[in-house]
């Protein structure tokens, strides 16, 4: 008996993986179509000085509409985007659709807006990707200056001498580079020594405990006095009230980002 129950144990877990790999391969149909047939749009929300509310940039996330109005959760079907070559597609995508937003915006006479896209890794280390910008900064140069490439540490990019070249080649054109989620990865002081970065965006999950945890504060003082140090841009991301904001202000952050001044929203 405790035989049978041993391999009806072992055909429902089979049967879960099962099902978690269909419902994964559904998830990528339907993403895939989303892409192809232009459902997917992004959302911006500002990034802004901390002392004098001046907007410094505006960061581009990924928005895909389900039926009842809504959105379906970013960070989870770019997970699952990760684990396929759908990333790449999704990435080509938001790269040329805030290359044609800038050129909008230029071709309006509006030249002084900058945006941040989130790039991954493996988008990172593809060279139709690099080809890919490089074709488009021949057709418009002004762009290299007004983008800037948000590198999460959750998902690091591998240090490897080709990285290092292509962002070097890069920085030199104009475009600057970002680290994002900085303080919950585990790479934070290599990247920043391998790269040549511009910016550091304190992760959210520190900011929000600035207020009620010692340690959260320490390690929000320190990135901010490392940023001054190596000469990189701080910007606190997730902050939601005044007090955090003063707080920051107070330690001399200067930039900042979060529902209190404005949730990501359509152009
Ligand atoms: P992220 O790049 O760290 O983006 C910041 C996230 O924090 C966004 O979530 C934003 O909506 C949210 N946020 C902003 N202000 C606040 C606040 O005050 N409080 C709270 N609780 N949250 C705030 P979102 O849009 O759901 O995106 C989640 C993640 O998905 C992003 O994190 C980024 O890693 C990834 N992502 C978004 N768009 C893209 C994309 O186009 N390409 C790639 N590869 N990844 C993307
Ligand atoms: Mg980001
Ligand atoms: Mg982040
Ligand atoms: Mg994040």
């Amino acid at each position: 008996q405790a035989k049978a129950l041993g391999r009806n144990n072992y055909s429902f877990y089979n049967q879960k993986l099962h099902q978690e790999a269909i419902v994964k391969h559904k998830l990528e149909l339907e993403l895939n179509c989303a892409i192809d047939n232009n459902l997917l749009c992004l959302h911006y929300q500002p990034i802004v000085a901390l002392d004098s509310g001046k907007i410094k940039s505006y960061e581009a996330l990924l928005r895909w509409p389900d039926s009842d109005n809504g959105f379906r959760n970013t960070e989870e079907f770019i997970e699952v985007a990760e684990e396929s070559s759908l990333i790449l597609k999704i990435g080509d995508w938001v790269f040329k659709q805030a290359c044609l937003q800038l050129e909008i915006w230029s071709e309006q006479g509006i030249n002084d807006r900058h945006i941040a896209i989130n790039t991954s890794a493996n988008q990172f280390n593809s060279d139709d990707f690099t080809e890919l910008i490089l074709k488009y900064v021949r057709k418009s140069p002004f762009l290299a200056q007004k983008l800037t490439f948000e590198l999460t540490e959750r998902k690091p990019l591998a240090i490897s001498s080709k990285t290092v070249k292509r962002l070097l080649v890069l920085s030199e054109l104009g475009f600057k580079f970002s680290v994002d989620d900085f303080g919950i990865g585990h790479s934070s002081i290599s990247y920043l020594r391998a790269f040549p970065m511009d910016s550091i965006k304190i992760d959210k999950s520190i900011i929000q405990n600035i207020l009620t945890s010692n340690e959260d504060l320490a390690l929000c003082t320190a990135i901010i006095a490392l940023g001054k140090a190596l000469s990189l841009d701080v910007i606190a991301e997730g902050v939601e009230t005044e007090e955090i904001a003063n707080l920051l202000n107070s330690l001399a952050c200067p930039y900042a980002q979060g529902y209190l001044y404005a949730k990501p929203m359509p152009l």
